[in-house]
């Protein structure tokens, strides 16, 4: 049986001497797929199946429990800024394993549509930098189910004003009668920010808005992206190995 479906090249892997195994994220959840002969014969497949190019994928079923074979691909968006761009390339790099290794269950078709929009995004922006890298991690959190809770202490319930804290492992911010040693302190522009990042709707353009909103410190943009990596060294049981190299372009 034939189907065919849009999908973004996640990975791809060598399988015996001529095929490949290619991961990709589709409206359906991830989908591993079989390119016959695509390590040999690359007139099928002339680049196509470079990590992050958005395709429509034309597969064929096969016997049940079986992984699908990839007939053939057309292509509908490559992000061409990656390929001339060491930074770019090291940032894509790093999502794709976020993406590779992350998994969930409901909204994937608008955690593909989210993924789509912010290749595309970040294709068009001029460099990169830490804000891109929160913002990315901020809303996997969401589509995690673990977005912090910043309105109110998550020990008792008071909104604090002007002194917060934060505690990954009870997810949210803390008061400061709360606060617990390993609680660690925010400013209160900090959690401005982290108050539009969460109510924030699935826009496109939400990126844009909050950089012209907030003109965040280095130190600030240092800050909330530990705050992120805390979150996913607490709640993963497995590490990114493309972060070191990543925080290493941006210097923290
Ligand atoms: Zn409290």
């Amino acid at each position: 049986m034939l189907f065919s479906v849009e999908g973004i090249v996640l990975s791809k892997e060598r399988i015996g001497e001529i095929d490949l195994l290619v991961e990709t994220l589709t409206p359906k959840g991830k989908l591993w797929a079989i390119a016959k002969g695509a390590q040999k014969s690359r007139k099928r497949f002339v680049n196509l199946l470079e990590e992050f190019n958005l395709l429509n994928l034309h597969l064929r079923k096969t016997l049940k429990g079986a992984l699908p074979i990839l007939e053939k691909a057309d292509l509908i968006f490559i992000p061409e800024s990656i390929w001339g761009n060491l930074e770019k390339y090291i940032f894509f790099s790093y999502m794709g394993e976020v993406l590779s290794k992350v998994s969930f269950k409901g909204l994937e078709a608008e955690y593909f549509n989210f993924i789509k929009d912010w290749v595309k995004f970040l294709d068009r922006e001029p460099k990169l930098t830490l804000f891109h890298k929160f913002f990315f991690e901020w809303k996997m959190l969401g589509f995690l189910g673990w977005s912090p809770q910043i309105e109110a202490c998550v020990r008792c319930g008071y909104q604090p004003k002007r002194i917060f804290y934060f505690s990954v492992k009870e997810g949210g911010i803390i008061c400061y009668r709360c606060r617990q040693e390993g609680d660690f302190r925010l400013s209160a522009e900090q959690v401005e920010v982290l108050k539009i990042f969460s109510k924030m709707s699935k826009n496109k353009e939400d990126l844009k808005k909050v950089m012209e909103k907030k003109a965040l410190t280095f130190e600030d943009l240092k800050i909330l992206n530990s705050l992120t990596e805390r979150f996913f060294n607490y709640f993963l049981v497995f590490e990114f190995n493309s972060l070191q190299t990543l925080k290493e372009t941006f210097r923290v």
